[in-house]
């Protein structure tokens, strides 16, 4: 495929990302035809393995960079009491509120919801997580990962754990920072706790709605390396290949991991 003008700079995420577009595009469990949605449900099997280990509970869980999307906390609301979800752009956290609050015109996301209850086992339960969920998310608020206080002007308290999802290769520009964003996000666990995250490996651009956005190229080894520095050590990885011939991207692989924070930081 020609790709088409990719669109970078700060407030591109602003200015272009069309939420309803995004969660057609990426987050139906199947298409039009019955087909399944292979990223999907590779994503939210490593989320139900990984909200399954020992350890991996608590009171408080920071969402970094959420998006208009609520999978990456179905499997995390049944270890996690309150939820704060963090984002960028100003209609994905309004997409998302209006999910929370059951409004009129929010995405449907039952069918998912009813996914993650038949791998936890009992697929009758979905309407009490979605209620459960709506529940435990406390607060929508806006972020950015490049800044040393992502969450600036408010202080957040360190959590138990910090989920993030597809955030930081949209968000960081090169290498240096994306160790940098690292590190900022990883202030919010307190040590002891947990981050989790899903990224992309070896991808330049993902395209939804005739758009392109760039996306940062990183190795499994630079990963590892960034989330060691940032005071982290790797408990759990998976790397799953990203569905071949899709060419809504260039992504090779999604990395998943889980890593537990140092009692004391050194790095
Ligand atoms: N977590 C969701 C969304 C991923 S899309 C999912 O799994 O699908 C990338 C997200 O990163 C977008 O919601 C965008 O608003 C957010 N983002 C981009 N730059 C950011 C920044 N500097 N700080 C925080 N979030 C950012």
């Amino acid at each position: 495929m020609q790709a088409p003008a990719v669109f970078t700079g700060v407030d591109v995420y602003q200015r272009s990302f069309n939420p309803q577009e995004y969660l057609k595009e990426f987050y139906t469990l199947s298409d039009s035809e019955g087909r399944p949605n292979a990223f999907l449900i590779q994503n939210l099997r490593s989320l139900f393995t990984m909200f399954s280990l020992d350890g991996l509970r608590g009171d408080t869980l920071i969402d970094v960079g959420c998006g208009p999307t609520i999978y990456q906390l179905l499997s995390a609301c049944e270890r996690f009491q309150e939820i704060i979800a963090l984002d960028y752009t100003d209609q994905n956290r309004r997409e998302l509120e209006k999910w929370l609050k059951n409004e009129a015109g929010a995405f449907d996301w039952r069918p998912v919801v009813k996914y993650v209850c038949e791998l936890e086992g009992d697929s009758e339960k979905w309407a009490e997580k979605e209620e459960k969920l709506r529940q435990r998310v406390k607060q929508v608020l806006k972020c950015d990962v490049t800044k040393a206080n992502p969450a600036a002007p408010v202080s957040l308290l360190p959590a138990d754990c910090v989920v993030s999802a597809f955030c930081l290769e949209a968000a960081c520009k090169d290498l240096a920072a994306f160790r940098s964003a690292l590190r900022n996000i990883g202030a919010f666990v307190k040590p002891g706790g947990h981050l989790v995250m899903l990224i992309t490996l070896q991808g330049t651009f993902y395209a939804f709605n005739k758009q392109v956005f760039s996306c940062l190229y990183l190795e499994r080894n630079a990963v590892v390396e960034a989330v060691e520095g940032a005071g982290f050590d790797v408990k759990f990885r998976e790397v799953q290949p990203w569905p071949p011939s899709d060419v809504r991207t260039d992504c090779k692989d999604v990395l998943s991991f889980v890593a537990r924070k140092r009692a004391s930081v050194t790095a």
